[in-house]
Formats: C-alpha cells, sequence, structure tokens
C-alpha cells in the first residue's frame, strides 16, 4: 500500500505539531498529571478542620476533636489517619493509629501524603492538626492513555493530520502537475494501446497513461512529475542527441517516427517508435508535449534480420558474379600469354567488324608469325621456346594501343585487331612492332643472347573488300605468307603485295 505525497507530507507536519507539544510541556509543565490539585485539595480539607479545631480548643472541647478525627478516618477512605499535636509535641488525639502512620516532615512543609497545619490559641501557636493521606494509588495503563494530555495529544495528531490533509490537498492542487489532467482525459488515454505521455513546458511528466506505465514497470503515480528525459532514452540510427519531444517544443512542429531505446525492467532493451507533438498556447508558445511510443521491438529485430538476409544474398550475387567473370576470363584467355585465345579473338573480331561496316569506319587485321621458331625450339629447348613465346606477346601488348586486341591464333603466331585504324597506321604500327620484337625478345633468357629471334606481319585492312572476318583474316595470313616468302622479318599488306614493306 502507498500513500500519496501529500497524505505522508501530512502525517510528517502532524508529528511535528506533536512534538512541538512535547516540547511545550516540557518547558511548561503542562501535563502535571494531577498531584498539585490533589495536594491543594487535601490541603484545603487539613485548613478547614483547623479553623474548627481552633475554635474546639479555645472552649477546650477535646471530645468533640476525637470525635471529628474519628468520623473523617472512618468516612473518608483517602484519609488513613489524622491527629492533634501541641507545640511541645505530644499527640492530644488522634485516629487511625497516627503515631504509626505519621512520619516526622519538616515543621511547616506538607507533602502529598503527609499535611500539617498549625492551630492559634490567643495568636500563640497552640500545635498542629496532622492527616496522613494515602498513598497514590498508581495509575493504570488505560488511565494513563486517557489522561486528559494523552487526549489532548491524540486530537491534535489526528485533527492536524486531518486538517493538514485538507489544506494541503487544497493549496498543492496548484503545484501538482497531474491536478491539471482531468480524470475523464486520463480514462480516455488508459483505453490506447500505444503509450501515451503528456509533459509540461518543464519537460514534466502531467499524464501517463496505462499502456506506457505498464511496459515500463513504473506506476503511473511514481512517473508524474519526472522529467520524461532522464528516463535513460538513446537514440537508435541518428546522430540528433535532442529528443522527439524537445525538438517539438522548440521548433513547433510535430516529430514522427523517430526511434529511442530504452532499458526496462532491468535489462530488456526495447525500441519505440516517438511521435511528439508540440501542444501551443493561443500565441502560439509552447507548453509542453504529447508524446506517443510504440513498442517496435520485435519489429525492428525481422527487420534487422531482413536487412542482414539482403546483405548476404547480394554479396553471393557478388561472389557469383565475380566468378563467372573470373571463368569468362578463364574461357577467352590464352593460359600462356594471357592473350585472348582464337575463339574468342574470332568474336571480338566478328563484333568489330560488323561495327566497322556499319560506322563506315576502317578495321585492320594482323597476323604475324615468329620466323624459325621450329630451330628455337630445337636448339634451346621446348621450355625456352615457351618463354619466347611469353615474352613476344608482351612485347606486343607494350607496343600497342588501348583499343587494338592481341590474340594467339595458335603456336608462335598471333593476331591483332585495330579498330578505327587505316591499313598505313597499321603497317607504321606493325614496323615498330617488328623492330621491338627483333630487339626485345631475346632478352627473355639468357641463352637466346646470340641468336636473333624475329617475326614477320601480314596486314589486311577492310576497306580491301573482304566482306567477312574470315575472309580478312585469309587475306592477312596471304599478306602473311608473303612476308615469309620474300625473306621473313618483314610487314606486307595484302592489298600491295607487289610492294613489300619489309625492312632487315
Ligand atoms: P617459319 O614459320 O619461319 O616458316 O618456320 P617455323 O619453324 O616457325 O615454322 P613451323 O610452323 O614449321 O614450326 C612451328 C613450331 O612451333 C612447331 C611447333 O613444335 C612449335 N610450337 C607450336 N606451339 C608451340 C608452343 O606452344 N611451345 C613451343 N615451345 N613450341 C611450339
Ligand atoms: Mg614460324
Ligand atoms: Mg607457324
Amino acid at each position: 500500500m502507498t500513500f500519496s505525497p501529500i497524505a505522508r507530507m501530512s502525517f510528517s507536519m502532524a508529528l511535528l505539531t506533536l512534538s512541538i507539544l512535547l516540547t511545550g510541556d516540557l518547558f511548561f509543565g503542562v501535563n502535571n498529571d494531577g498531584r498539585q490539585d490533589d495536594l491543594k485539595v487535601r490541603q484545603r480539607v487539613i485548613e478547614s478542620l483547623a479553623v474548627q479545631f481552633s475554635s474546639l480548643i479555645a472552649v477546650n472541647d477535646m471530645e468533640t476533636i476525637r470525635l471529628t478525627l474519628r468520623n473523617l478516618v472512618l468516612r473518608e477512605q483517602d484519609v488513613v489517619s489524622a491527629a492533634l499535636r501541641n507545640a511541645d509535641g505530644r499527640v492530644r488525639a488522634e485516629a487511625g493509629n497516627h503515631r504509626q502512620q505519621w512520619q516526622d516532615i519538616p515543621f511547616g512543609k506538607s507533602t502529598l501524603t503527609h499535611t500539617q497545619v498549625s492551630i492559634f490559641k490567643n495568636k500563640q501557636r497552640w500545635g498542629s492538626v496532622e492527616i496522613r493521606f494515602a498513598d497514590a494509588i498508581p495509575k493504570t495503563h488505560w488511565e494513563d492513555i486517557t489522561s486528559p494530555f494523552v487526549l489532548l495529544a491524540g486530537y491534535m495528531f489526528l485533527a492536524g493530520f486531518l486538517g493538514y490533509l485538507f489544506f494541503l490537498r487544497r493549496t498543492l492542487k496548484h503545484l501538482d502537475p497531474g491536478a491539471v489532467i482531468p480524470d475523464r482525459v486520463k480514462t480516455a488515454m488508459d483505453v490506447l494501446t500505444e503509450g501515451v505521455i503528456l509533459i509540461d513546458e518543464k519537460e514534466q511528466v502531467v499524464l501517463a497513461n496505462t499502456a506506457f506505465s505498464d511496459k515500463l514497470g513504473i506506476a503511473s503515480e511514481d512517473l508524474l512529475g519526472k522529467k520524461l528525459s532522464v528516463l535513460g532514452w538513446t537514440s537508435v540510427g541518428t546522430e540528433q542527441t535532442d529528443y522527439p519531444w524537445q525538438i517539438a517544443m522548440t521548433s513547433g512542429e510535430s516529430q514522427v517516427g523517430m526511434l529511442l531505446q530504452l532499458t526496462i525492467k532491468g535489462d530488456d532493451q526495447r525500441t519505440f517508435m516517438v511521435n511528439s507533438s508540440p501542444i501551443l498556447s493561443e500565441k502560439g508558445r509552447s507548453q509542453g508535449a504529447l508524446a506517443t511510443f510504440d513498442d517496435v521491438t520485435e519489429l525492428e529485430e525481422k527487420n534487422r534480420q531482413l536487412r542482414d538476409m539482403v546483405g548476404d544474398l547480394k554479396l553471393s550475387r557478388d561472389e557469383v558474379s565475380r566468378r563467372n567473370q573470373e571463368l569468362q576470363l578463364l574461357a577467352e584467355r590464352d593460359a600462356l600469354t594471357d592473350c585472348l585465345n582464337r575463339r574468342a579473338f574470332f568474336e571480338r573480331a566478328e563484333a568489330e567488324f560488323t561495327l566497322a561496316e556499319d560506322d563506315s569506319n576502317e578495321l585492320c587485321i594482323v597476323m604475324l608469325d615468329i620466323d624459325h621458331f621450329k630451330l628455337i625450339n630445337d636448339n634451346y629447348g621446348h621450355g625456352v621456346g615457351d618463354e619466347v613465346i611469353k615474352n613476344l606477346a608482351k612485347v606486343l601488348r607494350a607496343g600497342l594501343r588501348g583499343n587494338e586486341v592481341v590474340g594467339r591464333y595458335g603456336g608462335e603466331e598471333f593476331c591483332i585487331l585495330m579498330p578505327n585504324t587505316g591499313i598505313d597506321l597499321a603497317t607504321t604500327i606493325c614496323e615498330r612492332l617488328r623492330q621491338h620484337i627483333e630487339t626485345e625478345v631475346r632478352q627473355c633468357h639468357s641463352a637466346l643472347e646470340r641468336t636473333t629471334i624475329t617475326a614477320s606481319f601480314g596486314i589486311s585492312s577492310s576497306t580491301c573488300g573482304a566482306n567477312s572476318t574470315g575472309k580478312l583474316v585469309d587475306q592477312a595470313d596471304q599478306a602473311l605468307y608473303i612476308s615469309k616468302d620474300s625473306g621473313r622479318n618483314r610487314v606486307t599488306c595484302w592489298d600491295q603485295p607487289e610492294r613489300l614493306e619489309s625492312t632487315g
């Protein structure tokens, strides 16, 4: 069972009042438990007796005095014994075995149980009347509890508590943040399954609906007056450090779909989709904000899994296309020289031939073959022969421009595709390549230092009448044959077989 802060405050204030009362009693002795009153009454009894005895002594009527004393002891339960004592201390009349009951006390003093009063005769002190009263009967607890002082204290505590409660309720209404929300509004909010929070301009919660307080495991009353921002939110997927309700209040505009995380009930991290709208005064001044909290933890988890799956799929798709590219390279390339193989070269040549026809561009094809290669194999071995083929391919690639393509036609025979190239330029390029081969290829192996390695070239152009790629290649091959036939290490163009372009 929990008490409201106002009830607790009222209780404390009632306790404070009680302690003030008890302190007052300590200083001023308000609570005398009736002893002083008893003493006064007893003093009055004995004084009136003394007056009566004075007149009886004057007429020396000791018998009446004795009778009076006896009656007093008999009738008054409170009186144990009584006596008349003259000035020299002799007991002149007594009742109730006074000599034993009486204990000497200083003359002129009385206590609650032993009271004495002087009697005068002819203005001279004659003696005194003494009464021994019964000892005060110890009070029971109940009598203690029902004593007026305790009753007063109890009354003040109870009445104080109720009074303070009433007073505080009325006056603190202005300070109680939740008091501004009518109950019917709260009831309406409690129907919603989404968490709803209403805050004032200081971000203090003035309303928390049941869905919100249930989700967080904090009672609505305990949320009241708390700053919404100090509950421990963390932003998700944004650098934004201000919370949606703060932005809504400062900008005056609604904030939608912001994700915030909160660890609730110890270790349960939940993700909330938060929307917030400012509450504006008539003059447009921000007076607080309304915020709704939709728990999207499960949805976010599913989204995360989906994102992971899409990522994995993309990875495997990239991997497949990378493998495909590798396979394509393997299928297109010649393993020894890394040039296009014969089939791939012909496919490219077909495509370039069609393009050249469509765009009326000139396309040249070059065939080249290493001269007397068989001798290299025979003299230095097949391995060295391979090195020569490999190095020749390298020299060719190094001497060509970006748009030209080299293919290994077979054995020690290569072909070059030269798109958008006229036959004169092709001849110049081949001449340069021929020279590079002659000077550089043999450098690939120390055993070849004294050998001369050359190649013969044949060029054909799409402008020389070939109507297919095959025909164009044939023409280049025939030009190559002419180069071989006319002494090797030279370049021959198919359209001018009679004008042999060669050196060496
Ligand atoms: P020429 O072309 O000048 O008329 O004379 P050649 O000796 O080069 O002519 P041929 O075509 O008769 O000889 C080519 C030789 O190339 C035959 C073959 O053993 C060799 N050959 C073909 N492919 C390879 C290869 O991949 N590696 C090596 N080492 N030799 C090869
Ligand atoms: Mg050859
Ligand atoms: Mg050959």
